[in-house]
């Protein structure tokens, strides 16, 4: 199979929807982007980067940055994590707020915003989040391979500008004891992590283990053990598109994470990771020309993990 041939097929499939979806405009940082971009990197085993498009442009990777902050605390606190978050889809916005009362302050999954906010507090040590920050970039730039991936401040501070609810997320949890540190302390982490900027290019990179077993096939590091890189994978199938997560499983059927920047994360285990961008979106969050391209590229490779 010749990737490079296919890519060119997927960017043709996607031209007549070009600038589709609307794009997030709860920050002014994310309003203003150009809603025609379009950008797809695969990586794969080998240490290779099929691209096309605005593949090497830095956009917010926002929610995307979940995956990352949920292996770690996996890594951090193993099967210790389930007590105080849950493994199923939630079947609500990734903002609401509903479910956590009926629940006790124990959001349905990591992929959520509530959930999250538990993930970070889980990464927070002594009340320093700065650390936490650092820790992440750290993981990020070498998983990338890429010593400039770095954090958009200006998003960074507009997230907590604007984090009204998010705050609310999280005043709710500490309610019932399900946060160890201060609100303030863990979103000050939850708000600089959402606001990661990569392209196309560096998040599947980073990304590469989650395809193969939790070992990066490039550098033969172990990051995590199968059974947990496993247990990422289906929670990304389950939970990893807001409210349409049960629509991107049947349309894609792969493992993957939407970000209200436009981008969606997607694993092909044993094949390699792919980073699609596009900044327009779904009623639900989800890039609109991004799922179209991952339909597209699906159906050329038969990716799917459903055959
Ligand atoms: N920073 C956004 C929030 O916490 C993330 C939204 C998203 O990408 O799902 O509300």
């Amino acid at each position: 199979m010749d990737i490079d041939e296919i890519l060119e097929k997927v960017a043709d499939a996607v031209e007549p929807h070009r600038g589709g979806g609307k794009v997030a405009d709860y920050i002014p940082a994310l309003a203003s982007i150009d809603p025609d971009k379009f950008g797809l990197a695969i990586a794969t085993k080998d240490g290779a980067c099929h691209k096309i498009g605005d593949a090497d442009e830095c956009f917010s990777i926002q929610s995307i940055s979940k995956v990352f902050t949920f292996s770690l605390a996996l890594q951090k606190v193993g099967d210790g994590l389930w007590k105080r978050v849950g493994r199923e889809p939630s079947g609500s916005a990734f903002n609401s707020i509903i479910q956590l009362e009926h629940e006790k302050g124990i959001p349905r999954n990591p992929l959520i915003n509530a959930g999250a906010i538990v993930v970070t507090d889980h990464l927070v040590e002594n009340g320093d989040a700065d650390a936490t920050i650092e820790m992440l970039l750290r993981v990020l730039r070498d998983h990338a391979e890429d010593q400039s991936v770095d954090i958009d401040y200006e998003v960074a501070k507009s997230e907590s500008e604007t984090g009204a609810r998010n705050r609310s997320l999280a005043h709710f949890m500490a309610s019932f004891g399900n946060l160890d540190n201060e609100v303030e302390v863990v979103l000050s982490a939850y708000f600089r992590h959402c606001a990661l900027a990569l392209s196309c290019s560096q998040l599947a990179r980073a990304a590469l283990f989650l395809a193969f077993d939790g070992k990066d096939p490039v550098t033969g590091e172990r990051i995590l053990t199968p059974q947990r890189c496993r247990r990422i994978n289906a929670v990304m199938m389950s939970c990893g598109h807001y409210d349409n997560s049960g629509d991107f499983a049947f349309r894609i059927g792969l493992p993957g994470k939407s970000g209200v920047g436009g981008g969606v994360l997607a694993i092909v285990p044993g094949e390699g990771a792919v980073a699609v961008w596009s900044p327009g979106l779904n009623d639900a969050g989800t890039s609109t020309v991004g799922s179209i391209a991952l339909e597209a590229l699906v159906a050329e490779t038969g990716w799917s993990v459903f055959g």
